[in-house]
């Protein structure tokens, strides 16, 4: 099946290299060192690139399967260029082929000693399982800025919708980690606290039951840098205010949370 996609893929990007790197359900991710048209000035890694395609799902109609996929493509490549525009840490989009489905964006991952890509969630794996410091400065520097970003997402009316760990990258600048952000399928535009709450609980959720044991001290780190941005002379008292609104929506996604995981 996943050779048949690939074919598929193969098919729209003739003569392109590709290297198959991830496969969910709605998009195969692959790995290129071709850049579709020049080299761009903006790009840090210039050795390669991601291409993600959505295949055409042969249960859906033919003309059905092609509006989704089309629209899906347009909206995740419209929320990478607003991104980009703000300075919102985020791929930089290079090309796209709406009607086949296909996105072309920087690679912004770099690899961990233990060889894996170096997602937030691979890097806590990697310090946790290496009996590495997880309370450095380090590590509650990097849970704070991942906080600032989605601050900054959220303070633009922008919601991730799928916030997990492996979709925070962690970017290598100059030694230093610095958090981005991936997988805009599910992204939307909205200025709703509850939105925003929900993203903040996806993530809060993730970490607590990934990373247990320092996930009090990492969800804190990471509301610590989300308050700050919030707070900055930048947003004024509308920062401030969108944040009270948003943790008290947080504190009833909590609740319903909960009461969800109580009843079964
Ligand atoms: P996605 O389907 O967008 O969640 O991507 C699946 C996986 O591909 C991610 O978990 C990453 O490991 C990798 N990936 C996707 N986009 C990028 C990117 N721009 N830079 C680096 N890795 C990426």
């Amino acid at each position: 099946m996943t050779e048949k996609i690939i074919l598929q893929a193969q098919k729209h990007l003739p003569n392109i290299d590709l290297k198959l790197i991830s496969q969910g359900a709605e998009a195969l991710v692959f790995q290129t060192k071709t850049h579709p048209y020049s080299h761009h000035p903006n790009l840090k890694n210039h050795q390669n690139f991601i291409i993600k395609f959505r295949p055409s799902k042969p249960y859906r109609h033919p003309k059905i399967d092609l509006q989704i996929n089309k629209s899906r493509t347009i909206g995740e490549a419209k929320f990478i260029y607003k991104l980009n525009k703000l300075g919102i840490e985020s791929p930089s989009l290079i090309s796209c082929d709406f009607n086949n489905g296909i996105i072309w964006m920087e690679n912004l991952g770099s690899y961990l000693p233990n060889g894996n890509i170096s997602s937030f969630k691979n890097w806590l794996w990697y310090l946790e399982k290496n009996n590495l410091d997880c309370t450095s400065d380090e590590v509650k520097d990097v849970c704070f800025k991942v906080g600032e970003l989605i601050g900054r997402l959220h303070l633009n009316e922008m919601i991730h919708g799928d916030l997990t760990t492996s979709n925070v990258i962690l970017t290598d600048n100059d030694g230093n980690w610095k958090p981005a952000l991936i997988d805009f399928g599910l992204s939307t535009f909205s200025g709703l606290a509850e939105d925003k709450a929900v993203d903040l609980y996806v993530l809060e959720r993730a970490i607590t039951s990934t990373h247990s044991v320092f996930a009090d001290k990492y969800n804190q780190w990471l509301l610590d840098g989300y308050e700050s941005v919030h707070s900055s002379k930048e947003f004024k008292k509308i920062g401030k205010k969108k944040y009270d609104e948003t943790i008290r929506r947080l504190e009833d996604v909590r609740l319903r949370g909960r009461k969800r995981s109580m009843l079964g």
